[in-house]
C-alpha cells in the first residue's frame, strides 16, 4: 500500500478512495473565471483542482482563490521556482512541479519551503519536457531520483506522476516506478488529446493501471472543457468497481430479436438516475429469449416484447406491461430503492 498524504482535507494513497483531479483552463490571474470554474468543476464531482501559475499576477489571484475555492487548489509551476515559493505563501493546498524543468538547488529550495509550510509536492515527469526522449524506465527512474532529492530536502509529503502521450509507455513508466516507490501515485496522460482519441487512450491507460492496482488520484486529460474530464474520471472509477455508489444501467447491443426502443430506455435512465448516489443496476434488454439470464446480476430492469414487455426484479418476473408503459414502470420500481 501506497503511503497517506493529505491535499488539504483530501487523502491521496494510503487505501484512500481514488480521487478524481482536472485543471482550469481559465487565466488564473482571472480570479472571477478562474473560481467560477472551480466550483463547476467541485459540483460535477471533482475532487482536487489544479490552476497554472506563470506569473505573479496568478500568484495574486490564487490568494483569494485558494480562500474560496470548496476543494483544494493545486498550483502547477514550470521554470520559476520563485512561483513555487509564492504560491506556497499564498496558501496553496499542493504544488506540482515539473522537475524537466527546474535545476536542483531550485527543487531544494522549493522542497525545504514546502515542508516548512506543509503544503505536498507532487513531481510530475512528463515526457515531453525532457530534453532526450527518455524511455519508461528512464521516466521513471527520473521521477524516483527526484523523489529522492525531495527527501533530501527534508520533504517526505510527495506524490508521484510520469506522463506520456503514449498509451504504452505511460503503462510501462507507472508499472517501473511502482517498483521504485512507496508514495501515491497520480496517473494520467498527458498530451492525450480531444475526446476523439484521448478519451480512448485515457480510459485504456488509466483503466489498465488501477486495474492491476497501480494509481492513487487520477486525471483524465482531454482537449475540452475540464469537467468532461471530471465526468469521464468518475465513469473509469465506476467501471472498475472503485465507485459503487451509483445506478449502472445496463443494456443488450440489440439484435433483429429486438422489441423495445433499448437505446432510448437506457438512456433516459442514465439521464434520468445520474444524481442518485446508490450501488443499484437496472438491466434494459431487447427481447426474452436472453433477456433475463443475461441481465442476472441486476436489481431490476425490463426484457423486451411484441406489445407487451416483462418487468423482472431479483431475477423473477413480477409482471408484464405494455410497451408504452415500459419506462413508467422502472421508474415506479426506482422509487422504491430510493
Ligand atoms: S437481449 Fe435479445 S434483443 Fe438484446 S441482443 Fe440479446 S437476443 Fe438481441
Amino acid at each position: 500500500m501506497t503511503k497517506r498524504v493529505y491535499v488539504k482535507d483530501i487523502p491521496i494513497g494510503g487505501g484512500a478512495r481514488v480521487t478524481v483531479q482536472s485543471m482550469c483552463n481559465t487565466l488564473t490571474s482571472d480570479y472571477d473565471a478562474t473560481i467560477k470554474s472551480i466550483i463547476e468543476l467541485a459540483n460535477a464531482g471533482c475532487d482536487i483542482v489544479r490552476v497554472s501559475v506563470p506569473d505573479k499576477a496568478s500568484v495574486q489571484s490564487l490568494k483569494r482563490i485558494v480562500l474560496e475555492s470548496p476543494i483544494p487548489v493545486v498550483a502547477d509551476i514550470h521554470y520559476d521556482y520563485k512561483l513555487a515559493l509564492d504560491s506556497i505563501d499564498a496558501g496553496v493546498h499542493k504544488l506540482r512541479i515539473n522537475p524537466g524543468n527546474l535545476k536542483k538547488d531550485e527543487l531544494r529550495m522549493v522542497a525545504m519551503h514546502a515542508k516548512e509550510n506543509a503544503v505536498p509536492i507532487r513531481v510530475g515527469v512528463n515526457q515531453g519536457s525532457q530534453s532526450v526522449k527518455l524511455s519508461p524506465k528512464g521516466l521513471a527512474l527520473l521521477c524516483y531520483d527526484t523523489q529522492r532529492l525531495m527527501e533530501d530536502a527534508g520533504t517526505d509529503e510527495l506524490v508521484l506522476a510520469v506522463k506520456s502521450s503514449n498509451v504504452l509507455d505511460t503503462i510501462e513508466a507507472y508499472r517501473e516506478l511502482n517498483k521504485l516507490t512507496d508514495y501515491p501515485l497520480h496517473v494520467g496522460l498527458t498530451e492525450a488529446g480531444t475526446v476523439n482519441m484521448g478519451l480512448t487512450k485515457s480510459n485504456i491507460a488509466i483503466g489498465a493501471l488501477l486495474a492491476d492496482g497501480i494509481g492513487d488520484t487520477i486525471r483524465v486529460s482531454l482537449t475540452t472543457n475540464p469537467i468532461r474530464e471530471v465526468e469521464e474520471g468518475k465513469k473509469i472509477l465506476r467501471a472498475l468497481g472503485l465507485d459503487r455508489e451509483y445506478v449502472e444501467v445496463v443494456a443488450c447491443p440489440t439484435c433483429a430479436r429486438t422489441c423495445i426502443d433499448v437505446e432510448k430506455y437506457a438512456t433516459e435512465l442514465e439521464n434520468l438516475t445520474k444524481n442518485i448516489k446508490k450501488p443499484l443496476k437496472i438491466a434494459v434488454m431487447g427481447c426474452s429469449v436472453n433477456g433475463i439470464g443475461e441481465a442476472k446480476g441486476a436489481d431490476f430492469g425490463v426484457c423486451g416484447g411484441k406489445a407487451q414487455s416483462l418487468i423482472f426484479k431479483d431475477s423473477e418476473i413480477i409482471k408484464s406491461v405494455d410497451n408504452q408503459n415500459v419506462l413508467n414502470e422502472l421508474l415506479c420500481l426506482m422509487e422504491e430503492y430510493k
